[in-house]
Protein backbone atom coordinates (compact mmCIF):
# COMPACT_ATOMS: atom_id res chain seq x y z
CA UNK A 1 0.00 0.00 0.00
CA UNK A 2 1.36 3.42 -0.96
CA UNK A 3 2.14 5.70 2.00
CA UNK A 4 -0.31 8.94 2.14
CA UNK A 5 2.53 11.09 3.40
CA UNK A 6 3.48 13.75 1.33
CA UNK A 7 6.97 14.65 2.40
CA UNK A 8 7.42 18.31 2.29
CA UNK A 9 3.85 18.97 2.37
CA UNK A 10 3.17 22.03 0.43
CA UNK A 11 6.75 23.37 1.42
CA UNK A 12 9.47 24.28 -0.96
CA UNK A 13 12.09 20.80 -1.30
CA UNK A 14 15.32 22.50 -0.79
CA UNK A 15 14.91 25.78 1.34
CA UNK A 16 18.35 26.72 0.67
CA UNK A 17 17.03 27.42 -3.03
CA UNK A 18 14.20 29.56 -2.06
CA UNK A 19 15.83 31.18 0.64
CA UNK A 20 18.28 32.58 -2.08
CA UNK A 21 15.03 33.06 -4.55
CA UNK A 22 13.60 35.35 -1.84
CA UNK A 23 16.51 37.69 -1.16
CA UNK A 24 17.13 37.39 -4.91
CA UNK A 25 13.17 38.86 -5.27
CA UNK A 26 13.47 41.30 -2.18
CA UNK A 27 16.75 43.07 -3.52
CA UNK A 28 14.62 43.61 -7.02
CA UNK A 29 11.58 44.83 -4.67
CA UNK A 30 13.74 46.95 -2.59
CA UNK A 31 15.14 48.32 -5.51
CA UNK A 32 12.02 49.19 -6.99
CA UNK A 33 10.74 50.85 -4.32
CA UNK A 34 14.05 53.17 -4.37
CA UNK A 35 13.48 54.40 -7.94
CA UNK A 36 9.78 54.71 -7.65
CA UNK A 37 10.67 57.69 -9.23
CA UNK A 38 12.02 56.04 -12.42
CA UNK A 39 8.66 54.02 -12.85
CA UNK A 40 5.06 55.67 -13.18
CA UNK A 41 2.36 53.62 -14.63
CA UNK A 42 2.73 51.86 -18.06
CA UNK A 43 0.22 50.15 -19.80
CA UNK A 44 0.30 46.63 -19.65
CA UNK A 45 0.52 45.33 -23.56
CA UNK A 46 -2.75 43.95 -24.45
CA UNK A 47 -1.39 41.31 -26.12
CA UNK A 48 0.14 39.89 -23.21
CA UNK A 49 -2.59 40.02 -20.70
CA UNK A 50 -4.16 36.50 -22.13
CA UNK A 51 -0.60 35.06 -21.39
CA UNK A 52 -1.76 34.92 -17.22
CA UNK A 53 -3.86 32.63 -17.65
CA UNK A 54 -3.61 29.79 -15.01
CA UNK A 55 -3.00 26.34 -17.08
CA UNK A 56 -2.96 24.70 -13.19
CA UNK A 57 0.15 22.97 -14.05
CA UNK A 58 2.70 23.77 -11.32
CA UNK A 59 5.97 25.28 -12.81
CA UNK A 60 7.99 25.39 -9.86
CA UNK A 61 8.93 28.52 -7.58
CA UNK A 62 12.23 29.88 -9.83
CA UNK A 63 9.86 30.00 -13.13
CA UNK A 64 6.78 31.59 -11.68
CA UNK A 65 8.92 34.23 -9.73
CA UNK A 66 10.16 35.19 -12.86
CA UNK A 67 7.04 35.67 -14.36
CA UNK A 68 6.08 37.85 -11.50
CA UNK A 69 8.91 40.08 -11.79
CA UNK A 70 8.63 40.21 -15.86
CA UNK A 71 4.96 40.48 -16.27
CA UNK A 72 3.37 41.60 -13.36
CA UNK A 73 5.68 43.74 -10.89
CA UNK A 74 6.49 46.22 -13.49
CA UNK A 75 2.43 46.79 -14.02
CA UNK A 76 1.67 48.77 -10.82
CA UNK A 77 -1.47 51.17 -10.56
CA UNK A 78 1.44 53.76 -10.48
CA UNK A 79 1.04 55.35 -6.89
CA UNK A 80 4.14 54.63 -6.21
CA UNK A 81 5.02 57.19 -8.36
CA UNK A 82 6.45 61.06 -6.77
CA UNK A 83 3.93 62.78 -9.63
CA UNK A 84 0.85 60.02 -9.33
CA UNK A 85 -1.90 62.77 -8.00
CA UNK A 86 -5.15 60.86 -9.24
CA UNK A 87 -8.33 59.58 -7.23
CA UNK A 88 -6.67 59.40 -3.89
CA UNK A 89 -4.43 56.46 -3.91
CA UNK A 90 -1.83 56.14 -1.07
CA UNK A 91 1.71 55.95 -2.30
CA UNK A 92 2.99 52.77 0.15
CA UNK A 93 6.13 53.04 2.47
CA UNK A 94 9.00 50.65 2.25
CA UNK A 95 7.95 49.55 5.50
CA UNK A 96 5.31 47.46 3.84
CA UNK A 97 7.66 45.38 2.13
CA UNK A 98 9.36 44.10 5.72
CA UNK A 99 5.55 44.21 7.36
CA UNK A 100 3.78 42.06 4.41
CA UNK A 101 6.85 39.59 4.74
CA UNK A 102 5.84 39.16 8.47
CA UNK A 103 2.12 39.18 8.01
CA UNK A 104 2.86 36.18 5.44
CA UNK A 105 5.18 34.16 7.52
CA UNK A 106 2.63 34.55 10.93
CA UNK A 107 -0.44 33.67 8.68
CA UNK A 108 -2.01 35.12 11.36
CA UNK A 109 -6.08 34.35 11.51
CA UNK A 110 -7.41 37.97 13.34
CA UNK A 111 -10.93 36.63 14.17
CA UNK A 112 -9.89 36.52 17.32
CA UNK A 113 -8.42 34.03 20.15
CA UNK A 114 -4.97 34.80 21.57
CA UNK A 115 -2.22 35.47 19.64
CA UNK A 116 0.28 38.51 19.11
CA UNK A 117 -1.36 39.92 15.67
CA UNK A 118 -4.95 40.85 17.78
CA UNK A 119 -3.42 42.47 20.53
CA UNK A 120 -1.57 44.61 17.69
CA UNK A 121 -4.77 45.27 16.12
CA UNK A 122 -5.61 46.39 19.82
CA UNK A 123 -2.68 49.01 20.12
CA UNK A 124 -3.57 50.55 16.23
CA UNK A 125 -7.47 51.44 17.43
CA UNK A 126 -6.00 52.71 20.88
CA UNK A 127 -3.70 54.89 19.06
CA UNK A 128 -6.21 55.89 16.46
CA UNK A 129 -8.79 56.52 19.09
CA UNK A 130 -6.30 59.02 20.84
CA UNK A 131 -5.37 60.74 17.45
CA UNK A 132 -8.56 61.06 16.27
CA UNK A 133 -9.96 62.30 20.11
CA UNK A 134 -12.59 59.02 20.55
CA UNK A 135 -12.62 58.11 24.45
CA UNK A 136 -10.95 55.31 25.40
CA UNK A 137 -14.27 53.27 26.27
CA UNK A 138 -14.75 53.23 21.52
CA UNK A 139 -14.35 50.07 19.96
CA UNK A 140 -13.20 49.47 16.50
CA UNK A 141 -12.12 47.21 13.91
CA UNK A 142 -9.67 46.74 10.60
CA UNK A 143 -11.45 46.45 7.17
CA UNK A 144 -10.70 46.50 3.95
CA UNK A 145 -11.02 50.11 3.47
CA UNK A 146 -13.60 53.14 4.32
CA UNK A 147 -16.23 51.46 1.99
CA UNK A 148 -16.74 48.43 4.41
CA UNK A 149 -15.86 50.65 7.56
CA UNK A 150 -19.18 52.58 6.59
CA UNK A 151 -21.31 49.44 5.96
CA UNK A 152 -20.23 48.47 9.95
CA UNK A 153 -20.38 52.33 11.38
CA UNK A 154 -24.10 51.93 9.81
CA UNK A 155 -24.91 49.15 10.49
CA UNK A 156 -24.31 50.06 14.02
CA UNK A 157 -26.33 53.48 13.67
CA UNK A 158 -29.54 51.02 12.76
CA UNK A 159 -28.94 48.90 15.66
CA UNK A 160 -29.79 52.15 17.80
CA UNK A 161 -32.48 53.15 15.65
CA UNK A 162 -34.53 50.02 15.65
CA UNK A 163 -32.91 48.00 18.55
CA UNK A 164 -30.59 44.66 18.35
CA UNK A 165 -33.98 42.97 16.66
CA UNK A 166 -33.39 44.18 13.63
CA UNK A 167 -30.91 41.21 13.04
CA UNK A 168 -33.45 38.98 12.91
CA UNK A 169 -36.40 40.76 11.95
CA UNK A 170 -34.87 43.08 9.31
CA UNK A 171 -35.88 46.38 8.40
CA UNK A 172 -39.48 45.60 8.30
CA UNK A 173 -40.24 48.77 6.05
CA UNK A 174 -39.23 50.91 9.08
CA UNK A 175 -38.94 54.65 7.70
CA UNK A 176 -35.18 55.12 8.70
CA UNK A 177 -33.93 58.41 6.63
CA UNK A 178 -30.07 59.69 6.77
CA UNK A 179 -28.37 62.71 5.81
CA UNK A 180 -25.36 63.56 3.66
CA UNK A 181 -23.74 66.64 1.62
CA UNK A 182 -24.11 66.58 -1.78
CA UNK A 183 -20.05 65.76 -2.43
CA UNK A 184 -20.66 63.18 0.10
CA UNK A 185 -18.85 59.79 -1.65
CA UNK A 186 -20.33 56.81 -3.12
CA UNK A 187 -19.27 54.65 -0.72
CA UNK A 188 -21.82 56.31 2.05
CA UNK A 189 -24.93 55.45 -0.57
CA UNK A 190 -23.71 52.06 -1.09
CA UNK A 191 -24.12 51.37 2.72
CA UNK A 192 -27.56 52.30 2.18
CA UNK A 193 -27.87 49.89 -0.26
CA UNK A 194 -26.18 47.29 1.28
CA UNK A 195 -28.44 47.86 3.99
CA UNK A 196 -31.54 47.33 2.72
CA UNK A 197 -32.44 51.22 3.41
CA UNK A 198 -31.83 52.27 -0.54
CA UNK A 199 -30.01 54.42 -1.73
CA UNK A 200 -32.91 57.50 -2.20
CA UNK A 201 -33.51 57.48 1.71
CA UNK A 202 -30.01 58.64 2.13
CA UNK A 203 -31.26 62.34 1.66
CA UNK A 204 -28.16 64.94 -0.31
CA UNK A 205 -27.89 68.34 1.54
CA UNK A 206 -26.98 71.34 -1.03
CA UNK A 207 -23.50 72.42 0.17
CA UNK A 208 -20.72 75.35 -0.18
CA UNK A 209 -17.26 76.13 0.59
CA UNK A 210 -17.80 75.39 4.39
CA UNK A 211 -19.63 71.73 3.82
CA UNK A 212 -23.04 70.89 4.24
CA UNK A 213 -25.74 73.68 4.37
CA UNK A 214 -26.85 73.64 8.21
CA UNK A 215 -30.45 75.18 7.21
CA UNK A 216 -31.21 72.90 5.09
CA UNK A 217 -30.27 69.86 6.61
CA UNK A 218 -32.21 71.64 9.92
CA UNK A 219 -35.42 71.59 7.30
CA UNK A 220 -34.99 68.38 5.85
CA UNK A 221 -34.96 66.73 8.81
CA UNK A 222 -38.43 68.64 10.17
CA UNK A 223 -39.83 67.77 7.22
CA UNK A 224 -38.89 63.94 7.04
CA UNK A 225 -40.29 63.76 10.74
CA UNK A 226 -43.88 65.43 9.37
CA UNK A 227 -43.72 63.03 6.66
CA UNK A 228 -43.52 60.17 9.26
CA UNK A 229 -40.06 59.43 8.65
CA UNK A 230 -37.34 58.28 10.67
CA UNK A 231 -34.30 60.19 10.55
CA UNK A 232 -31.30 58.23 12.48
CA UNK A 233 -27.98 59.28 10.84
CA UNK A 234 -25.96 62.07 9.82
CA UNK A 235 -23.08 61.57 7.71
CA UNK A 236 -20.82 64.30 7.99
CA UNK A 237 -17.40 64.16 5.68
CA UNK A 238 -13.78 65.28 6.38
CA UNK A 239 -12.38 65.64 3.49
CA UNK A 240 -14.47 65.21 0.61
CA UNK A 241 -13.24 63.15 -2.87
CA UNK A 242 -13.92 65.85 -5.17
CA UNK A 243 -12.33 69.23 -3.87
CA UNK A 244 -11.20 68.14 -0.15
CA UNK A 245 -13.78 69.81 1.05
CA UNK A 246 -14.60 69.33 5.03
CA UNK A 247 -18.16 69.24 6.69
CA UNK A 248 -18.27 71.83 9.78
CA UNK A 249 -18.34 68.41 12.58
CA UNK A 250 -19.22 70.71 15.36
CA UNK A 251 -22.14 72.09 14.55
CA UNK A 252 -22.81 68.64 12.69
CA UNK A 253 -22.52 67.13 16.53
CA UNK A 254 -25.02 69.88 18.11
CA UNK A 255 -27.97 69.33 15.93
CA UNK A 256 -27.28 65.36 16.11
CA UNK A 257 -27.55 65.98 19.35
CA UNK A 258 -30.53 68.01 19.37
CA UNK A 259 -32.37 65.79 17.02
CA UNK A 260 -31.04 62.36 18.87
CA UNK A 261 -29.59 60.74 15.55
CA UNK A 262 -26.34 59.18 14.92
CA UNK A 263 -23.40 61.09 13.93
CA UNK A 264 -21.09 59.09 11.18
CA UNK A 265 -17.90 60.96 9.95
CA UNK A 266 -16.68 59.81 5.83
CA UNK A 267 -12.85 60.92 7.12
CA UNK A 268 -11.38 58.29 4.41
CA UNK A 269 -8.38 60.47 3.98
CA UNK A 270 -9.24 63.96 5.31
CA UNK A 271 -9.44 62.23 9.26
CA UNK A 272 -5.77 62.41 9.59
CA UNK A 273 -5.80 66.04 9.11
CA UNK A 274 -5.67 65.67 13.08
CA UNK A 275 -2.07 65.04 12.41
CA UNK A 276 -1.07 67.72 10.42
CA UNK A 277 -0.26 71.48 11.56
CA UNK A 278 -2.38 74.29 11.91
CA UNK A 279 -5.27 75.70 9.96
CA UNK A 280 -5.23 72.38 8.20
CA UNK A 281 -5.53 70.45 11.32
CA UNK A 282 -8.62 72.45 12.48
CA UNK A 283 -10.69 71.31 9.48
CA UNK A 284 -11.56 68.22 11.40
CA UNK A 285 -12.43 69.82 15.06
CA UNK A 286 -15.58 68.23 15.84
CA UNK A 287 -14.84 64.92 14.58
CA UNK A 288 -13.87 63.52 17.94
CA UNK A 289 -17.71 64.06 18.74
CA UNK A 290 -19.17 61.86 16.25
CA UNK A 291 -20.53 58.13 16.95
CA UNK A 292 -18.95 56.90 14.35
CA UNK A 293 -15.90 57.38 11.97
CA UNK A 294 -14.71 55.44 8.53
CA UNK A 295 -11.38 55.77 7.96
CA UNK A 296 -8.14 54.80 5.92
CA UNK A 297 -4.39 53.77 7.16
CA UNK A 298 -4.09 53.08 3.10
CA UNK A 299 -4.70 56.95 2.09
CA UNK A 300 -2.98 59.43 3.84
CA UNK A 301 -1.28 57.02 6.52
CA UNK A 302 0.63 55.25 3.17
CA UNK A 303 0.20 51.82 4.48
CA UNK A 304 0.09 49.22 1.77
CA UNK A 305 -3.11 48.29 0.67
CA UNK A 306 -5.50 46.98 1.99
CA UNK A 307 -6.51 48.83 5.13
CA UNK A 308 -9.49 50.68 7.11
CA UNK A 309 -10.65 51.51 10.19
CA UNK A 310 -14.11 51.54 11.63
CA UNK A 311 -14.50 53.45 15.08
CA UNK A 312 -17.52 53.03 17.34
CA UNK A 313 -18.07 55.45 20.44
CA UNK A 314 -19.95 52.79 21.96
CA UNK A 315 -18.71 49.79 22.01
CA UNK A 316 -21.98 48.04 23.03
CA UNK A 317 -23.60 49.41 19.91
CA UNK A 318 -20.95 47.58 17.69
CA UNK A 319 -21.48 44.27 19.84
CA UNK A 320 -25.05 44.42 19.49
CA UNK A 321 -25.07 44.50 15.79
CA UNK A 322 -22.55 41.98 15.26
CA UNK A 323 -21.44 39.81 17.92
CA UNK A 324 -22.77 36.30 17.37
CA UNK A 325 -20.69 33.15 18.04
CA UNK A 326 -22.05 29.52 17.68
CA UNK A 327 -21.05 26.97 19.81
CA UNK A 328 -17.62 26.45 18.35
CA UNK A 329 -16.21 29.51 18.13
CA UNK A 330 -17.14 29.69 21.63
CA UNK A 331 -14.17 31.77 24.17
CA UNK A 332 -12.09 29.67 26.12
CA UNK A 333 -10.57 30.91 29.68
CA UNK A 334 -7.27 29.56 28.74
CA UNK A 335 -5.44 28.60 26.10
CA UNK A 336 -5.52 29.79 22.05
CA UNK A 337 -9.50 30.61 22.41
CA UNK A 338 -9.38 32.51 25.54
CA UNK A 339 -8.50 36.60 25.24
CA UNK A 340 -11.46 38.74 24.77
CA UNK A 341 -12.30 40.77 22.80
CA UNK A 342 -12.61 38.80 19.43
CA UNK A 343 -12.84 40.41 16.42
CA UNK A 344 -15.24 39.05 14.70
CA UNK A 345 -17.60 39.91 16.86
CA UNK A 346 -17.47 43.69 15.36
CA UNK A 347 -17.77 43.41 11.55
CA UNK A 348 -18.70 41.04 9.26
CA UNK A 349 -15.45 38.87 8.44
CA UNK A 350 -14.69 36.10 10.38
CA UNK A 351 -11.79 34.58 9.14
CA UNK A 352 -9.06 38.10 8.75
CA UNK A 353 -6.06 38.90 7.76
CA UNK A 354 -3.48 40.43 10.04
CA UNK A 355 -3.80 44.31 8.34
CA UNK A 356 -2.72 45.92 11.76
CA UNK A 357 0.71 45.11 11.47
CA UNK A 358 1.82 47.25 8.87
CA UNK A 359 0.53 50.31 10.57
CA UNK A 360 1.92 49.45 13.58
CA UNK A 361 5.30 49.38 11.91
CA UNK A 362 4.22 52.68 10.32
CA UNK A 363 3.84 54.49 13.44
CA UNK A 364 6.41 52.61 15.71
CA UNK A 365 9.26 54.01 12.70
CA UNK A 366 8.11 56.45 11.39
CA UNK A 367 6.25 58.24 14.35
CA UNK A 368 3.21 60.87 14.22
CA UNK A 369 5.47 63.60 13.76
CA UNK A 370 6.82 62.37 10.63
CA UNK A 371 3.19 61.02 9.44
CA UNK A 372 1.93 64.20 10.41
CA UNK A 373 4.73 66.58 8.71
CA UNK A 374 4.13 64.58 5.57
CA UNK A 375 0.01 65.32 5.33
CA UNK A 376 1.17 68.82 6.10
CA UNK A 377 3.51 68.94 3.17
CA UNK A 378 0.56 67.46 0.76
CA UNK A 379 -2.23 70.06 1.73
CA UNK A 380 1.29 73.19 1.08
CA UNK A 381 1.82 71.10 -1.87
CA UNK A 382 -1.95 71.64 -3.27
CA UNK A 383 -2.28 74.99 -2.33
CA UNK A 384 1.45 75.68 -4.09
CA UNK A 385 -0.41 74.02 -7.41
CA UNK A 386 -3.48 76.36 -6.87
CA UNK A 387 -0.60 79.38 -7.10
CA UNK A 388 0.99 77.96 -10.38
CA UNK A 389 -2.55 77.58 -11.99
CA UNK A 390 -3.53 81.08 -10.95
CA UNK A 391 -0.55 82.33 -12.49
CA UNK A 392 -0.48 80.37 -15.70
CA UNK A 393 -2.55 81.95 -18.75
CA UNK A 394 -5.31 79.81 -19.43
CA UNK A 395 -5.26 77.64 -16.44
CA UNK A 396 -7.87 78.28 -13.70
CA UNK A 397 -9.15 76.65 -10.45
CA UNK A 398 -12.82 75.24 -10.38
CA UNK A 399 -12.80 75.88 -6.93
CA UNK A 400 -10.75 76.96 -3.93
CA UNK A 401 -7.52 74.66 -2.39
CA UNK A 402 -9.55 73.80 0.90
CA UNK A 403 -6.95 71.09 2.44
CA UNK A 404 -5.23 68.01 -0.16
CA UNK A 405 -6.83 68.89 -3.83
CA UNK A 406 -6.51 71.06 -6.51
CA UNK A 407 -9.39 70.90 -9.48
CA UNK A 408 -8.45 73.03 -12.38
CA UNK A 409 -9.36 73.76 -16.03
CA UNK A 410 -6.25 73.91 -18.19
CA UNK A 411 -8.02 76.40 -21.35
CA UNK A 412 -10.91 78.02 -18.99
CA UNK A 413 -12.07 80.21 -22.70
CA UNK A 414 -13.38 77.47 -24.14
CA UNK A 415 -16.93 76.34 -23.97
CA UNK A 416 -17.44 73.96 -21.79
CA UNK A 417 -18.33 70.79 -23.61
CA UNK A 418 -14.40 71.83 -25.67
CA UNK A 419 -12.86 72.61 -22.20
CA UNK A 420 -14.34 68.73 -20.52
CA UNK A 421 -12.85 67.03 -24.06
CA UNK A 422 -9.14 68.49 -23.68
CA UNK A 423 -9.19 68.48 -19.94
CA UNK A 424 -10.11 64.34 -20.47
CA UNK A 425 -7.40 63.81 -23.21
CA UNK A 426 -4.44 65.74 -21.09
CA UNK A 427 -5.36 63.86 -18.27
CA UNK A 428 -4.66 60.61 -21.07
CA UNK A 429 -1.39 62.00 -22.64
CA UNK A 430 -0.14 62.42 -19.12
CA UNK A 431 -1.00 59.14 -17.92
CA UNK A 432 0.32 57.67 -21.20
CA UNK A 433 3.62 59.40 -21.39
CA UNK A 434 4.70 58.84 -17.77
CA UNK A 435 4.92 62.62 -16.93
CA UNK A 436 1.76 62.97 -14.02
CA UNK A 437 -1.62 61.21 -13.03
CA UNK A 438 -4.21 63.36 -12.98
CA UNK A 439 -7.35 61.84 -12.88
CA UNK A 440 -10.92 64.39 -13.86
CA UNK A 441 -14.00 65.22 -12.12
CA UNK A 442 -16.91 66.92 -13.32
CA UNK A 443 -18.88 70.38 -11.86
CA UNK A 444 -20.96 72.19 -13.00
CA UNK A 445 -21.12 70.49 -16.64
CA UNK A 446 -17.46 70.74 -17.03
CA UNK A 447 -14.96 68.00 -16.76
CA UNK A 448 -11.95 69.32 -14.57
CA UNK A 449 -8.35 68.10 -14.29
CA UNK A 450 -7.93 66.93 -10.45
CA UNK A 451 -4.69 66.58 -8.37
CA UNK A 452 -5.12 64.84 -5.26
CA UNK A 453 -2.00 65.22 -2.84
CA UNK A 454 -1.56 61.89 -0.63
CA UNK A 455 1.87 61.31 -1.71
CA UNK A 456 4.81 61.62 0.49
CA UNK A 457 7.10 61.57 -2.58
CA UNK A 458 6.10 64.29 -4.28
CA UNK A 459 8.45 67.55 -4.19
CA UNK A 460 7.83 71.11 -5.57
CA UNK A 461 10.03 70.53 -8.31
CA UNK A 462 7.54 68.00 -9.41
CA UNK A 463 4.07 70.49 -9.35
CA UNK A 464 6.30 73.23 -11.68
CA UNK A 465 7.11 70.30 -14.35
CA UNK A 466 3.31 68.85 -14.30
CA UNK A 467 1.93 72.39 -15.05
CA UNK A 468 4.48 72.33 -17.27
CA UNK A 469 3.20 69.17 -18.93
CA UNK A 470 -0.21 70.61 -18.59
CA UNK A 471 0.03 73.03 -20.61
CA UNK A 472 2.04 71.49 -23.12
CA UNK A 473 -0.15 69.20 -23.98
CA UNK A 474 -3.08 71.11 -24.35
CA UNK A 475 -0.91 73.53 -26.83
CA UNK A 476 -0.23 70.19 -28.54
CA UNK A 477 -3.49 69.03 -28.66
CA UNK A 478 -4.90 72.51 -29.85
CA UNK A 479 -2.18 72.23 -32.49
CA UNK A 480 -3.08 68.87 -33.64
CA UNK A 481 -6.68 70.31 -34.48
CA UNK A 482 -8.68 67.69 -32.62
CA UNK A 483 -10.86 69.59 -30.43
C1 LIG B 1 -11.62 56.66 -0.85
C2 LIG B 1 -12.80 57.22 -0.16
C3 LIG B 1 -13.83 56.39 0.30
C4 LIG B 1 -13.82 54.91 0.05
O1 LIG B 1 -12.76 54.33 0.75
P1 LIG B 1 -12.17 52.93 0.30
O2 LIG B 1 -11.01 52.74 1.20
O3 LIG B 1 -11.75 53.11 -1.13
O4 LIG B 1 -13.22 51.92 0.45
C5 LIG B 1 -14.87 56.96 0.99
N1 LIG B 1 -14.91 58.29 1.22
C6 LIG B 1 -13.94 59.13 0.79
C7 LIG B 1 -14.05 60.58 1.09
C8 LIG B 1 -12.86 58.61 0.08
O5 LIG B 1 -11.88 59.44 -0.35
Amino acid sequence: MQTSDMPEGLDPEDWEAFRAEAHALLDICVDRMRDARDLPWQLKPREDIPKLALSGVGHGEAAAIKRVVEEILPYHTGNTHPRFWGWVHGTGLAQGILSEMVVATMNSNCGGRDHAATYVERAVIDWARRVIGFPDTASGVLVTGTSQATVVALASARTRALGAAVRTTGNNGAPLVGYAGGGVHSSSAKAFEVLGLGRDNMRLIPEGDGGMDLDALNAAIAADRAAGKQPFVVIGTAGSVDLGRYDNLNALADIAKAEGIWLHVDGAFGAWSRLAEAPWRHLSDGIERADSLACDFHKWISVPYDCGLALIRHEEEQRATFASRPAYLEGQVAGLAGAEPWFCDYGVDLSRGNRALKVWLAVEALGEERLGAAITMNCRQAARLGELVDATPGLHRAAPVVSNICVFTAADSLPPEEQSALNTRISHELQLSGEAVFSTTKRDGVTYLRAAFVNHRTREQDLREAVNAVVAARDRVKMSGVL
